[in-house]
């Protein structure tokens, strides 16, 4: 079949493998050409990723893959393409990723497995026990990367769904329509109770990640020494209202409590659990948080002005190669946390965006911001728009 995008209310329905599998191996590149790492205080070796089929987790995939050559398990809840006696239904972004990141790292001699399903769910934890317990051993490696808008309570059987909104007052601001470039008005309505605020927090918090900290430690499958990270993020004081000081805001705060919480256990055996405060980019999630397209086109424009600009690989590089695997004490901040946001938050990029902020307007964006960056990156996200790519070519919705 011929796949095209199909973007309804900036969310995009369609995705094309041979476009995913061609960003899958653009990343690869990246990391291969920075060269193997090495670390006299070990890297990781057995990796398990959970949220590893796009954005941060797959990118920190590739970097533990085929930067430390660590054998990788990746967990990943993704529509699979398929053709039911003849009808062809197209998958999701990740599931092509995950498809093209597993028949690679075959390709290249390295271990790697995938689960799909709900990794909020006991059943597939007791999965990835098994799979991880029979082909790997005990992980030295755990990223916790989910985004998802709802969780259903292993427990209670309740499902919680998380909501992105600001708390006590509505927020009002500018915002950018990255497809027609149109920038208008936009009026988010303050969360209703604390009860909304709580099911964020379920979902996007801390929570989930320690289940699986302690559903390894409980099966022996977290090695001594083992390194847990998630993550997390701040922005500026424009977009507060909106992300750090709302409910999205509450359930990183309880993420990074978690990691403090995490890390008083691993630190007993040598080990470590801490949260990277990531830079702003464009994801699923991120096209659809008010304001945010247009924070984000911004600041593309004023890094990339700058030479500053890093998509996911570039970032989770850093966080390996400079951070987490050096042989210098770990870099963090007050709070205990690395600021792979450090560029985004330079006082001379903060102070230029927020200029461009204020001058923003559907006749003024074009100058101001990398509106088409912004956009061809949403595409891109969804294997579309990439350079080599013959999108009129017939593909398998099945794909690799
Ligand atoms: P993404 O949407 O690109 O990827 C999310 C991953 O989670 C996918 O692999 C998806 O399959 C997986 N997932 C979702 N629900 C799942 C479930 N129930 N079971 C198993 N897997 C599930 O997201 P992202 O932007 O890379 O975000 C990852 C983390 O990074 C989040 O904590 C996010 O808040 C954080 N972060 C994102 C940004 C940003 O600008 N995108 C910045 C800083 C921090």
């Amino acid at each position: 079949m011929i796949i095209e995008p199909k973007i309804r209310n900036n969310i995009c329905l369609t995705a094309h493998p041979t476009g995913c599998a061609r960003q899958v191996a653009d990343q690869i590149e990246y990391v291969r050409k920075r060269g193997a790492m090495k670390s006299a205080a070990g890297l990781p070796s057995r990796a398990l990723i959970v949220g590893s089929s796009n954005g941060y987790g797959l990118a920190s995939r590739i970097v533990a893959a085929y930067g430390c050559r660590a054998a990788t398990v990746g967990v990943a809840f993704e529509r699979p393409g398929s053709n039911d006696q003849g009808r062809d239904k197209v998958g999701t972004a990740g599931w092509y990723n995950d498809q093209a990141f597993l028949k690679r790292a075959a390709a290249d001699g390295l271990g790697a497995w995938s689960l799909n399903g709900d990794a909020f769910s006991r059943e597939v934890k007791d999965e990835a026990i098994e799979l991880i317990r029979r082909n790997l051993g005990p992980v030295d490696l755990l990223i916790y990367s989910i985004a998802s808008p709802r969780r259903l309570d292993p427990v209670t059987g309740t499902i919680h769904s998380s909501v992105i909104k600001p708390i006590g007052k509505p927020y009002v601001s500018p915002s950018l329509d990255f497809l027609t470039g149109v920038v208008s008005e936009t009026r988010a309505e303050p969360a209703v109770s604390q009860q909304e605020i709580d099911d964020t927090v379920k979902v996007m918090g801390g929570e989930d990640w320690k289940l699986w900290v302690e559903a390894l430690q409980r099966e022996g499958l977290l090695a001594e020494n083992a390194t847990s990270v998630a993550f997390s993020y701040i922005g500026p004081s424009f977009t507060a209202p909106i992300y750090r000081d709302g409910t999205i805001g509450r359930a990183k705060e309880h993420l990074e409590e978690t990691a403090r919480q995490i890390h008083s256990v691993l630190s007993r055996h040598g080990g470590r659990a801490l949260v990277s405060v990531n830079k702003a980019l464009v994801t699923r999630a991120s096209a659809v948080i008010p304001a945010v397209p247009l924070y984000i086109a911004i600041l593309y424009r004023v890094m990339k002005e700058k030479g500053l600009h890093e998509a996911c690989i570039q970032q989770m590089d850093r966080l390996f190669r400079d951070f987490l695997y050096v042989d210098s004490p770990l870099r963090v901040d007050s709070e205990g946390r690395v600021r792979l946001d450090d560029l985004e938050m330079r006082e001379d990029v903060q102070s230029e965006v927020a200029r461009r902020w204020g001058k923003a307007a559907t006749d003024t964006i074009q100058q101001l911001a990398d509106v088409e960056g912004f956009r061809s990156e949403y595409l891109n996200y969804h294997g579309f728009g990439v350079r080599g790519i013959d999108y009129r070519a017939e593909v398998d919705p099945r794909g690799a």
